[in-house]
């Protein structure tokens, strides 16, 4: 093999040259997850900050090792590391990133993610699922390993199907309908997080969002992990579904498994249709996102400006609820051009009511208002 050298924050990395990233890359390393990489360094050093004890983490699908290799090399209080990946080349690159990086207390290992998962129960502070595609075969290893007051770290990459594009699959892998609406990544998020959830609460854990997002082709959580079984029932509460009307684009949220929900649109009498289940929690900490933002002066990462305008935009809509606005969409429906999203949110607040921008979509609106104040007030420019 020809051997590619790169570095991410204070680490070298080598691996061996490929065609295209794919899951065919003999080992695989993707340089678009940068960013991925850098925010977790951010969230597992505010974590251990948090936590104000040495962390053992797991990087369960390690290729090069990227993740467990950076998380020693550049997180202060990091105790044990283990590298686990099923590729024997895989294993080899991540002992030679180890080795080159000079680093002590970090391990590797061949197993299926499960299986290592369900044999080292407890033992994590971090668990780290960074798989191929969906993650939702593991996260009942996961549920079944992971410790009170720890951390969950989970990606997807399967958006097509948690946004979706095609039902089937997201009833699937997540036993939940999606819909493929202007805020469809955010449904997905939700559905992902939902899912997580409710796979956690067979273990008597419950998950508190510390941050989520959903950027390019892929979408992360940051899941803070408790234990208790009253916990999980209380948590469970969060689950429910969204009711869109394509007709007016009205949509509401109803928590609660067993709640009804209602089959037609309030305001025009069109028939709803309902994603679901997902989480109706929050999906962003402000106090957390806060804190790696401050981190982030402490670390260095070739990513910082623009993952630091993806955490402020997240801490801005902490707190804001489930589903947005698209402004296109609604002016697309009343048949007139859309004003300046500026324009929008001073008439917004003029009104009354709250208004934040989100990560999800340039010219999303989150908002206490109904759809028919926005329409209002589109309708008077
Ligand atoms: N975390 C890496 C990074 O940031 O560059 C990327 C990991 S890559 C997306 C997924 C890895 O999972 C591959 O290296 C693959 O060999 C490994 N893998 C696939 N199926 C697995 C399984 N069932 N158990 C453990 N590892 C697996």
């Amino acid at each position: 093999y020809k051997i590619i050298t790169i570095e991410e924050g204070l680490t070298k990395i080598e691996f061996p040259e490929y065609e295209k990233v794919s899951s065919d890359a003999p080992v695989f390393y993707n340089p678009q997850m940068e960013m991925n990489r850098d925010i977790s360094i951010l969230a597992l050093q505010t974590f251990q900050k948090e936590q104000n004890r040495e962390i053992n983490i797991c990087d369960l699908f390690g290729g090069s090792g990227i993740r467990g290799v950076r998380y020693k090399n550049e997180i202060n209080g990091v105790g044990d590391v283990y590298i686990n990946d099923i590729s024997e080349l895989a294993n080899e690159f991540e002992e030679h990133n180890i080795k080159i990086n000079h680093l002590k207390d970090i391990s590797v290992h061949q197993h299926d993610a499960s299986m290592f998962l369900r044999s080292n129960r407890g033992i994590f502070d971090v668990i780290d699922i960074d798989p191929f595609g969906t993650p939702s075969p593991f996260l009942d290893s996961a549920g079944y390993c992971a410790r009170r007051e720890s951390l969950l770290c989970v990606t997807a990459t399967d958006t097509s199907a948690l946004c979706g594009t095609y039902k089937e699959p997201c009833i699937r892998k997540y036993n939940s309908k999606p819909y493929k609406s202007e805020y469809c990544h955010e449904t997905g998020i939700r559905i992902l997080a939902g899912f997580c959830a409710l796979t956690l609460s067979k273990y008597a854990k419950c998950i508190e969002v510390l941050l989520s997002h959903s950027t390019e082709h892929y979408m992360r959580l940051y899941l803070y992990v408790k234990k208790g079984s009253k916990k999980s029932d209380e948590s469970l509460k969060n689950i429910g579904y969204i009711s869109h009307c394509k007709e007016c684009l009205y949509r509401e949220t109803n928590k609660g498994l067993a709640t009804p929900i209602p089959e037609t649109c309030p305001e025009c009498g069109e028939k709803l249709i309902h994603a679901g289940p997902l989480w109706l929690g929050d999906i962003q900490n402000s106090e957390f996102i806060s804190k790696m933002i401050k981190e982030s002066e402490n670390k260095k990462l070739n990513t910082k400006n623009q993952l630091l305008k993806l955490l402020t935009s997240c801490l801005n809509e902490a707190e804001s609820p489930a589903t947005f606005y698209d402004v296109h969409s609604i002016c697309k429906a009343l048949k007139i051009s859309a004003p300046k999203l500026d324009l929008i949110f001073d008439e917004l607040e003029n009104k009354g009511f709250k208004a934040v921008k989100t990560h999800f979509s340039p010219i999303g609106i989150k908002t206490d208002a109904g759809i028919n104040d926005i329409k209002e007030i589109l309708l008077n420019f």
